[in-house]
């Protein structure tokens, strides 16, 4: 009720006051439409019932009530008639209603006025009939008035005051037989025609609300429609189209069989990782947002969208030349390169693109084989681009068939362990094996860890080889029977997932074996991912008694803070380091640095990957004792590895004495 009460005084406001308030222009509208249905019906039945009046009084009353007074008041109602014909309304602007709907609420009382008042005029020269008849215009001619107006109650009323009211109080002391009658029935006819012309006003409030109650809620469901389409189609962060979108984009533009077939090009961003965790996730989002912006102004560009965390797709012309589009990469790349600003930090990049075209292939094989073209250019090096050629799909075939066999089969069987010894120069002699797994497709080929372990993590096998390996490991070489610890590499996940440690430790206790007999080798670039989860996982392992070792130390990825937040027991010196010990003055800078690093933190340090006299005395130089790599000893099959642990200090000397 309340809400009709506000909507009845804002169309009262607006039809009184000639500003239009934002939001009542529609209600003035449908208003003065309404109007317009019966607006000029009243005006052409009013006019003949003037014609007919001063037709009957012609001759009997005055020239000017008869001819003039009519006349004038006719060309009014003409005029008004005319006014409101519903095409001219629905010309007019919503100014102009306005004007003409405040005109009506003002002129219409006064109009009915001046009407009934030169009838009543007339009245005072007529016999009886002619008085019969005025009383009966005015009495319907008013009543039809109010009633054609059912959407403006107020004029109604105010109709009925100044011009019912009057006529009928007038009919009633005009001593007339049956005047006194006539002005009754107008006045009850006055009250019957106002409580219905309420009424309707009242359900035209109510279905106005109802219709602006459902524009608004067509209007919301309509801003909720367009951000439904937004969430469901880009990435929030960068604007780009998401996942599901730029690759239903690409089979659209692949299904076009008019044009040619599209490119489709990987994207990835080298050192993203680096940007996030160096100088925070809002840097990194910065990061996301720009190199967007740079894949947006490429050319030849159909769509792109982001399909995850750092990497892109970007769906090219298929005009293009294999050479254009890696050319148009190119340009990319370079542009990628270009440092990015954010809050005073200057970020730089670069970004690795694998292209494929899709020639008919479906979404999923053009993705999997632009994949392994962003493969191959991560191999070149960051900032390159490579194209997926005809050789690459026999080895992606190749690596598929390997993957279901890896995935497949029964790794104790499959799997076969070489042990690598690593050298004690003080002691002279070998003090740790470490286990390297090899493992065949078929029997036949043995695979090095370096092309199995991407198909152990991407079949979810890690930890299933980890195990196979430590058992197996741990049957064949009975180090600590020889006074030597055994050395065994852990993948990333073995070290962040919980139930590693019990799992770990179970079978060292199966095999009898000691814990501190067992080192586990663990890579830097493995622990980043969340290194308070792996800090407190190595803690656990040491807890236990077994000791861990930083593989690959001073490879890229070795940042010193790490080394002392990790509880370590040894530091293992990248081979890359080793192998430049005895040319480069910088690497055997590094070298020394990492040896006074683990003697000052009490752990060991070894160099591994040594290869040459040369290297070794260098390492011995710089304080290193544990050593380890082909000048020592290859990777051995266990019967070798345990002949060198019989012969123990015979087997190895430093300056290649062996
Ligand atoms: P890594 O732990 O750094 O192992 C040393 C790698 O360097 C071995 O390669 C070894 O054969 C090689 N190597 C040893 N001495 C020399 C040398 O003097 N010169 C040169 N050029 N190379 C030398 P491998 O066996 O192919 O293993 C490669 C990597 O695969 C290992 O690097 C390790 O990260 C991983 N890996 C090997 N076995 C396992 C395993 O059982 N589990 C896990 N998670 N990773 C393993
Ligand atoms: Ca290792
Ligand atoms: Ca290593």
């Amino acid at each position: 009720m309340d809400r009709v009460r506000r909507l009845r005084r804002s169309l009262r406001r607006a039809l009184t006051t000639p500003r239009i308030s934002t939001g009542n222009e529609a209600s003035v509208r449908r208003y003065a439409e309404n109007l317009s249905v019966n607006v000029p019906v009243i005006y052409g039945m009013l006019l003949l019932c003037m014609i007919m009046l001063a037709t009957r009084f012609y001759g009997t009353a005055p020239t000017w009530l008869t001819v003039v007074a009519p006349t004038l008041l006719c060309s009014f109602g003409a005029w008004r008639l005319l006014r409101w014909l519903p095409s001219g309304v629905r010309a007019r602007s919503d100014a102009e209603l306005v004007r003409d709907v405040r005109f009506i609420a003002r002129s219409g009382a006064v109009a009915g006025a001046v009407s009934v008042s030169w009838a009543l005029l007339l009245y005072g020269y007529g016999d009886d009939h002619q008085r019969a008849l005025v009383q009966l215009v005015v009495t319907i001619g008013c009543l039809t008035a109010i009633l054609g107006m059912p959407h403006a109650p107020q004029t109604a009323l105010r109709m009925g005051l100044v011009v019912i009211l009057p006529a009928a109080v007038f009919f009633m002391t005009s001593g007339q037989t049956d005047a006194p009658y006539v002005g009754m029935i107008e006045l009850m006819m006055f009250a019957l025609v106002i409580h219905v012309t309420f009424g309707h006003h009242r359900d035209f409030v109510k279905l106005d609300i109802s219709r602006r109650k459902l524009a608004r809620r067509e209007a919301h469901a309509a801003r909720l429609a367009d951000e439904n389409l937004t969430h469901a189609m880009y990435d929030p962060l960068t604007g780009a189209l998401n996942r599901r979108a730029i690759l239903r984009q690409l089979d659209q533009l692949s299904a076009d069989l008019s044009t040619p077939q599209p490119w489709l090009a990987l994207i990835d961003l080298d050192g993203f990782k680096l940007i996030n965790d160096t100088y925070g996730h809002a840097a990194g989002d910065a990061v996301l947002r720009a190199v967007s912006g740079r894949i947006a102004e490429c050319d030849h560009l159909l769509a792109y969208g982001r399909l995850g965390g750092d990497e892109f797709a970007a769906v090219l012309d298929g005009a293009l030349e294999c050479s254009a589009a890696v050319a148009s990469m190119d340009a990319l790349s370079v542009s990628v390169r270009q440092p990015i600003v954010d809050r005073g930090a200057v970020l730089r990049l670069s970004a690795c693109v694998g292209l494929r075209r899709t020639d008919g292939l479906s979404v999923g094989e053009s993705v999997e084989r632009a994949d392994a073209a962003l493969y191959k250019a991560k191999a070149k090096g960051d900032g390159s681009v490579a194209v997926f050629e005809a050789d690459d799909e026999i080895a992606l075939q190749q690596k598929r068939r390997t993957t279901r066999s890896f995935n497949e089969c029964d790794l104790d069987a499959r799997l076969r362990l070489l042990f690598q010894p690593m050298f004690d120069a003080d002691q002279g002699r070998v003090v740790r094996f470490e286990a390297l797994a090899r493992w065949s497709p078929d029997g036949k080929i043995w695979l090095s860890a370096d092309h199995f372990m991407p198909l152990a993590e991407a079949t979810g096998r890690t930890d299933d080889l980890t195990s196979q390996v430590l058992t197996k490991a741990l049957r064949e070489c009975r180090a600590w029977e020889f006074d030597c610890s055994l050395a065994i590499n852990l993948c990333p996940r073995d070290v962040l997932r919980d139930s590693a440690v019990e799992r770990l430790e179970a079978i060292a206790q199966a095999a009898g074996a000691p814990n501190d007999a067992i080192v586990f080798e663990v890579t830097e670039r493995g622990l980043l991912t969340d290194p308070a989860l792996a800090a407190r996982q190595l803690e656990r392992f040491r807890n236990r008694g077994f000791r861990i070792a930083l593989d690959d130390f001073g490879a890229g990825w070795s940042s010193l803070s790490h080394v002392q937040k990790l509880p370590l027991d040894c530091l293992k010196i990248d081979r890359a380091l080793t192998g430049a010990l005895a040319s480069d003055p910088g690497a055997r800078a590094i070298a020394g640095t990492i040896a006074a690093l683990a003697w000052q933190l009490g752990i060991e340090c070894v160099a591994e990957g040594v290869e040459t006299a040369g290297q070794a005395e260098t390492a011995r130089a710089l304080g290193i004792r544990l050593m380890q790599g082909y000048h020592f000893g290859h990777p051995l099959p266990i019967g070798d590895a345990l002949d060198a642990m019989r012969r123990g200090s015979q087997t190895v000397a430093i300056g290649g004495s062996a």
